[in-house]
């Protein structure tokens, strides 16, 4: 079985405004070859005109989240169909920030999974364990308890990646060890196979939480990491290229 090509994509959370498009504009002129690919997810509002900005580059764009329904009275909500009439590709789904903070369990998120199937949009599913969790030795059982409750059967055959964010490393500097990064990978990805049989081997699993262009090359050679999902660094085109060229 062939690697899965990698993908680098940058979270750009509740940042940037019509200005920041110059930002993924720069990521799109320094991108080379086509051995990885990138995105950009910024916040919903900035998907059309940074679609627009990218189109014809290297660069993709996603959004950071999606409702389960397609259309409906969800104040203040945006469906899957939105988002990809929008100009997004891609969309990152139970984000450790959506779980903790409007109590996404892992049945929502495989709900809004299958909503960002039916729209043609490619799902990142994050899945992470919190710093108690890893102590009292549960991250292994946790994580891949999410990955099994968060991912519908729907996605056989389909295009996603998984990321793997422990909630303790993002935006705090904070990384696990190589050791700890492969040892999970590797558990995901036996998971995927469990879930998938031998198509589980094709998604590429992504890490998250403090990549930088410092450590950028010695986490994405590791074993089972098919690239990255990168937020504060992701915001200046000149650190987002720095992680996508340590590859
Ligand atoms: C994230 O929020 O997905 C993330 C990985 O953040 P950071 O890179 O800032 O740790």
């Amino acid at each position: 079985m062939t690697a899965p090509t990698p993908l680098i994509a940058g979270n750009w959370k509740m940042n940037g405004t019509a200005a920041s498009i110059d930002e993924a504009r720069a990521v799109a002129a320094g991108v080379g070859g086509g051995k990885v690919r990138v995105a950009i997810c910024p916040p919903a509002p900035l998907i059309h005109r940074m679609s627009e900005a990218l189109a014809g580059s290297a660069v993709l764009v996603g959004a950071q989240d999606n409702h389960s329904e397609a259309v409906g009275a969800f104040t203040g909500d945006v469906s899957a169909e939105m988002l990809a009439d929008a100009g997004a590709r891609l969309v990152i789904l139970g984000h450790s920030e959506r779980r903790a903070g409007y109590g996404e369990t892992d049945a929502l998120i495989a709900s809004k999974v299958r909503a960002a199937l039916r729209a043609g949009l490619e799902p990142i599913v994050c899945v992470g364990e919190t710093l108690e969790q890893r102590k009292a030795g549960d991250a292994l059982k946790v994580v891949t308890g999410q990955v099994r409750g968060s991912l519908p059967r729907e996605l056989d055959r389909k295009a996603y990646s998984v990321a793997y964010e422990p909630v303790w490393a993002i935006g705090t500097g904070l990384t696990p060890t190589l050791a700890e990064i492969e040892e999970m990978h590797s558990a995901i990805r036996a998971t995927l196979r469990d879930l998938f049989g031998s198509d589980g081997d094709k998604p590429p699993i992504l890490y998250g939480g403090s990549v930088k262009p410092g450590n950028a090359a010695e986490i994405l050679h590791a074993a089972e990491v098919g690239g990255a999902l990168v937020g504060g660094a992701s915001l200046k085109a000149v650190d987002f290229l720095g992680i996508i060229r340590a590859l």
